[in-house]
């Protein structure tokens, strides 16, 4: 076999390993976001490993905390990975490629419900429980103060319950499990959500791979965040609902076969659709029909 032809086979076999938590609050999305980037995995339930048929990545299942430590390693190139658990293993050599718009959480300080709170002072000499004393004990020392930090693997918030500590320091999304162990929440150390990150030093041919990854997560992202828009209004007012869906360059008019009337089409941002269609209705559209966009590339 000579050098070009050993070349084109090494190529065809080259793959990005992605590692996604195997279970837990990010799998379900990250698999999501894969299924979106259009890739179809080979199911195998309660596998360590899997791969597309239809694009060059292998997908690592793995416990999230060990997700930063492979990707350093080069057991994985990519993963995705909350911004928490990357701060608190605060790792070189690591990139946050794109941030993912899920597992959104922030890292927060909480006391028990009925004790009064002065501010940060209040942790002076306290017990803390937590699953991330270095972010929490960074925190503390650029706030000058000094307090005990106890380092627990899970169940932090029943740590004052039971005795272990005065305050705990955890990650907080609605804010439930803090209510029902009676607890509220105090101050916000770090908010967090998903991010893909990957090895700063990829070979060409993965970084290649990559992009297209990134690419496609970002028309997908950027497609969730607007809805596509069309309706029908009367030529008179197509200058006065223009300025409403202006869109990306401009909206689409095309003729309706009624006399005088036309239909327009735009996109508008997902979170002031329901604003925009009651503005729209005002100026006399009507037939407004709002449907979801899978993919944008702007
Ligand atoms: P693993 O078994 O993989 O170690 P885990 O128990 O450490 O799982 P999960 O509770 O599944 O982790 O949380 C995974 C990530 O989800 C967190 O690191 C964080 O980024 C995000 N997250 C979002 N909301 C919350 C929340 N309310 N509590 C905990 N994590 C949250
Ligand atoms: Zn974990």
């Amino acid at each position: 076999m000579n050098q070009e032809s050993l070349f084109y086979f090494k190529s065809i076999d080259m793959k990005l390993t992605i590692a996604i938590q195997k279970s837990g609050r990010l799998n379900k999305s990250s698999l999501e976001l894969m299924s979106f980037c259009g890739f179809n995995l080979i199911e195998g339930n309660g596998r360590l490993k899997t791969r597309a048929e239809n694009f060059p990545v292998e997908v690592l299942f793995l416990r999230d905390d060990d997700i930063p430590g492979y990707i350093r390693d080069g057991v994985a190139d990519c993963g995705i990975v909350g911004e928490n658990v990357l701060a608190e293993k605060g790792i070189e050599n690591l990139q946050v490629e794109e941030k993912l718009g899920f597992g959104t959480c922030r890292l927060s300080l909480a006391i028990p419900r009925e004790t009064n709170y002065a501010g940060l002072t209040y942790f002076q000499g306290k017990r803390i429980a937590t699953s991330y004393p270095e972010i929490l004990s960074s925190f503390l020392k650029s706030n000058n103060i000094k307090a005990e930090i106890h380092g627990i693997g899970g169940s932090v918030e029943i740590a004052p319950g039971i005795g272990l500590s005065d305050a705990i320091c955890d990650l907080v999304s609605t804010g439930s499990t803090l209510l029902s162990n009676g607890l509220k929440e105090v101050e916000t150390i770090l908010k967090s959500q998903a991010v893909l990150v990957a090895n700063q030093n990829l070979n060409g041919e993965k970084r290649d791979i990559l992009d297209r990854l990134i690419f496609r997560v970002r028309a997908n992202r950027q497609g969730k965040k607007n809805k596509y828009i069309l309706l029908n209004a009367p030529n008179g007012k197509i200058a006065a609902i223009t300025k409403i869906i202006p869109g990306i360059k401009a909206p689409t008019i095309l003729p309706l076969a009624t006399e005088g009337w036309s239909s327009l089409h735009s996109v508008v941002n997902a979170d002031d659709f329901w604003d925009i269609t009651m503005k729209l209705k005002k100026e006399g559209a009507e037939g407004i029909l709002v449907i979801p966009i899978e993919n944008m590339i702007v």
